[in-house]
């Protein structure tokens, strides 16, 4: 194999060359449901896998495969996985790697579908789950059960973007076998590999950062070779939450301005954070590049930039808080994030809704609380939309 090239190159040429593709500079598209076959025998020998080949899109499409090739060579992996979202990319992981009379230990926050996800397994599937913050070696320990099969993290956290030592969750792992699985979505593995630092499987929601220009629904996996091709022989196939080769197509296009849209996102998100802990109307700014933030150290050492993220609480409640997302222009008020348009959102009403008020609390989310996803527009524009708007809110 050729040699390893730095990150901003691998996201542009890995898992694709031009001469297996009638010399086309970009990756083309295969819209195509199936493949094929030259005679029966040569089918035969396909489903018998004694041959390679496409054989019916489900099973994989060459689109899809530069997709995936391009993923697990950005994360360090050994291999990716495509699926047509994020949450079909954590329903495969966790059933693939869970059994009824299993235990998840997951950090105190997940994703608000996840938390659905969990939910449902212990009551249908009687696999349990702890949400636990996950501070500490001894309190990790502690939260281990005989019968935890996975360790299942998010880091920075949504919307508090309070951070998980990685490193200390792989030492109490490793030592007892238990796989660790991190989304790795709000980080993309240009600012975290979690892979790296020993953890076993990375979950995307490419919808986001990696897609980034907020028109596609896929989710990304990657890891080991003979963990992928399990998922890929049992929860990717037989359920069948699939990626569409257009979409994976848009994800490849994507893919190749990560690096530089990722330096913008988290360059706008700099310049606000700092104003925005400066303005009176503003009480609180959650940002992991904040030399005050809890959780700065932690962020310093496992993540190349701090994000594109900003939380923050105004003063007043829910209805100020609402009033504030109102009086903005320029940025639009939608869930989701990573998108070329810097969007906003309302945690406690919107993206974490359903989580019991009580949860919510636990997580240190409060109605005042508002989230921000940094776009790539010019930083002064953005920050004069934020600035009208927290201006007219009452003391
Ligand atoms: C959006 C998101 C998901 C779910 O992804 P979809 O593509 O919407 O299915 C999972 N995890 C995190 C952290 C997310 O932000």
């Amino acid at each position: 194999m050729a040699k390893k090239r730095k990150f901003a190159t691998e996201a542009i040429h890995s898992g694709y060359e031009a001469v297996e593709h009638k010399n086309s500079l970009a990756s083309p598209l295969y819209q195509t449901s199936t493949f094929v076959f030259e005679t029966a025998e040569a089918g035969e020998r396909r489903f018998a896998g004694e041959e390679e080949g496409f054989i019916y899109s489900r099973l994989g499409n060459p689109t899809v495969k530069v997709l995936e090739e391009r993923i697990a060579s950005l994360e360090g992996a050994e291999a990716g996985l495509a699926f047509g979202s994020g949450m079909a990319a954590v329903s495969a992981v966790l059933f693939g790697l869970v059994k009824a009379g299993d235990h998840i230990l997951c950090s105190q926050g997940v994703y608000g579908c996840t938390f659905g996800l969990l939910h449902m397994m212990k009551e249908k599937f009687q696999v349990d789950h702890d949400l636990v913050s996950l501070d500490t070696k001894e309190q990790v320990e502690s939260c281990l059960k005989e019968n935890t099969a996975l360790i299942y993290i998010e880091t920075p956290i949504n919307p508090t973007l309070k951070i998980i030592d990685l490193d200390m969750i792989v030492q109490v792992a490793k030592d007892r076998g238990i796989p660790v699985v991190v989304d790795n979505t709000f980080c993309t593995p240009y600012l975290q590999r979690p892979l790296e630092l020993g953890c076993d499987i990375v979950i995307h929601s490419a919808t986001k950062y990696i897609g980034g220009h907020g028109d596609v629904i896929a989710g990304l996996v990657a890891g080991k070779q003979e963990m992928i091709s399990y998922l890929a022989k049992t929860t990717q196939k037989d359920i069948g939450g699939v990626i569409s080769p257009f979409d994976a197509w848009l994800l490849i296009r994507g893919l190749k301005t990560l690096p530089i849209r990722m330096e913008r996102h988290c360059e706008n998100a700099g310049k606000i954070a700092s104003l925005l802990k400066e303005h009176p109307k503003v009480e609180r700014v959650f940002y992991p590049g904040d030399e005050a933030y809890p959780d700065y150290q932690i962020a310093q050492r496992q993540m190349k930039m701090p994000g594109g993220l900003i939380s923050f609480e105004i003063k007043g409640n829910k209805k100020s808080a609402q009033r504030f997302l109102n009086d903005l222009s320029l940025i639009k008020i939608a869930v989701s994030l990573g998108d070329a348009e810097t969007l906003i959102q309302h945690p406690a009403t919107m993206t974490h809704a359903v989580v019991p008020e009580e949860n919510r609390a636990k997580m240190g989310i409060t109605e005042n609380m508002i989230r921000l996803s940094l776009g790539l527009e010019e930083w002064e524009d953005i920050w004069d939309d934020l600035k009208e708007a927290l201006d007219k809110v009452a003391e």
